[in-house]
């Protein structure tokens, strides 16, 4: 399985290629397509410049036949989805139609609907087992190594996990009072949206960033506040780890994002329904989409770090163990290698480790498959030298609140 096709031309895209480009022992040609042909050329153009060959096509992923044209003149064994979430279906459509592997970094999001679910994907679940394909969902960082990490600490470190908090950190500084580091669209959608967690077999909903903490996190990072929020992997571990009673997920922000936030939603610019103006329909977040930098060019001036894990407890051997696993990753360190900043390297660099756990076969199924559902080894001992080290501690504290400082 070497030939491979990756649609969208983002930062995310830029890193899947880059590190894909890497391994021509594992795929031997790769093709990227994307809406506008122009920004897979730069991303060709700089690949090869650092040593590394890739084509580029130019496709509406929004249009099934438009897609099937594409797959059927290249021929692909894996198709690597890095486009939006609104591209999900139409791409699972097409790989089905030709017999094309799947693999993607975040789940359905209807573009009238600021609420993503895999339910339409694991639809597609029997239609995936009867073609002898494998779709491999949600192979970014968050969804996406949390769920490994998570996977990972079940089968070496618990007989049974209690409590899942998912704790996402960016303390890197772009320098521009606003701008969101991945699709602004897809990002503004997910952090207006009412906050959710799990717990006892429920889900409960919270207003928008309405609880609020803070966490001291590793190395120099420091005290950040975290917020909670819904996020897409939590969908498919409380399914797959139903012993969980209770999972949450906890992201930081900035005073200065807030502030803004706040005044663009109070002003009606977050609104995702049509408005007419000056006679033609234009939605407002679309039309902030396009005035706010693009995530794409935020990487030669991003300093800092991130650091994304996994705060578990639970029990071992009869006894209680508490279990925190995560990586840093340093966005000049990735600017350097792929010409991307840390949160689409986070990204990019598993969903490419992933495409090649399924092109070497060390990943198999037939059907829609969450990561998790993999044996975790393999992505854990290759990881690291992919370019995303994990640490791991065993915090003297039994539970994730009681390592929470005061506000
Ligand atoms: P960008 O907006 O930077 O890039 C998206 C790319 O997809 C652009 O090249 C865009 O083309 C292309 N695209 C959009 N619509 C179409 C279409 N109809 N047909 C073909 N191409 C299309 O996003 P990112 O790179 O930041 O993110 C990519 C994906 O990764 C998103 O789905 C995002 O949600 C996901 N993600 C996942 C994370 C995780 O940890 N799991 C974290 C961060 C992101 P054009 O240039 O013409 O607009």
């Amino acid at each position: 399985m070497n030939r491979l096709l990756i649609i969208g031309a983002g930062g995310v895209g830029r890193v899947v290629t880059s590190k894909c480009a890497q391994h021509p022992e594992i795929f031997q040609e790769i093709t990227l397509a994307s809406r506008t042909v122009a920004k897979c050329d730069a991303i060709a153009t700089d690949i090869k410049a650092r040593g590394g060959d890739v084509r580029t096509a130019q496709v509406d992923a929004d249009q099934v036949p438009e897609l099937v044209r594409l797959i059927e003149k290249i021929k692909p064994d894996l198709l690597v989805n890095v486009a939006l979430p609104y591209q999900d279906l139409t791409i699972m459509e097409a790989c089905l139609q030709t017999g094309v592997h799947y693999l993607d970094t975040a789940n359905y999001e209807h573009p009238d609907e600021a609420r993503f679910c895999y339910a339409p994907q694991w639809a597609m679940h029997d239609r995936f087992v009867e073609a002898g394909l494998t779709a491999v969902l949600g192979c970014g960082f968050d969804p996406g190594v949390t769920n490994v990490y998570t996977a990972y600490a079940r089968k070496h470190h618990f007989d049974r996990m209690d409590t899942v908090d998912i704790v996402d950190c960016n303390a890197g500084d772009h320098g521009y009072p606003f701008a969101t580091n991945f699709n602004p669209e897809i990002n503004i959608r997910e952090v207006s949206a009412n906050g959710r967690f799990f717990e006892n077999g429920q889900w409960h909903e919270t207003k928008p960033l309405e609880i609020h903490h803070r966490f001291d996190f590793p190395h120099a990072i420091g005290a950040k506040d975290i917020y909670l929020l819904y996020h897409e992997e939590m969908e498919s571990l409380t399914r797959h780890y139903p012993e969980v009673r209770r999972m949450r997920f906890w992201m930081t922000f900035g005073q200065s994002y807030l502030t803004h936030l706040k005044v663009l939603e109070n002003v009606g610019m977050t609104r995702i329904d049509p408005v007419i103006y000056e006679g033609k329909e234009i939605v407002p977040l679309q039309f902030l989409r396009k005035l706010l930098p693009d995530p794409a060019s935020l990487g030669p001036r991003t300093v800092g770090k991130t650091c994304i894990g996994c705060w578990i407890a639970g029990e071992k051997d009869g006894k209680p163990q508490s279990y925190y696993l995560y990586n840093i990753c340093d966005h000049q360190e990735s600017y350097e290698e792929t010409g991307a900043q840390a949160v689409s390297y986070t990204t990019g660099v598993p969903a490419a480790l992933s495409a090649a756990l399924v092109a070497t076969g060390q990943w198999q199924g037939q059907g829609v498959f969450n990561i998790e559902q993999f044996d975790p080894d393999p992505f854990m001992k290759e990881i690291g030298p992919w370019g995303l080290p994990w640490e791991e501690t065993f915090p003297p504290q039994q539970t994730f609140d009681e390592t929470l400082l005061p506000l």
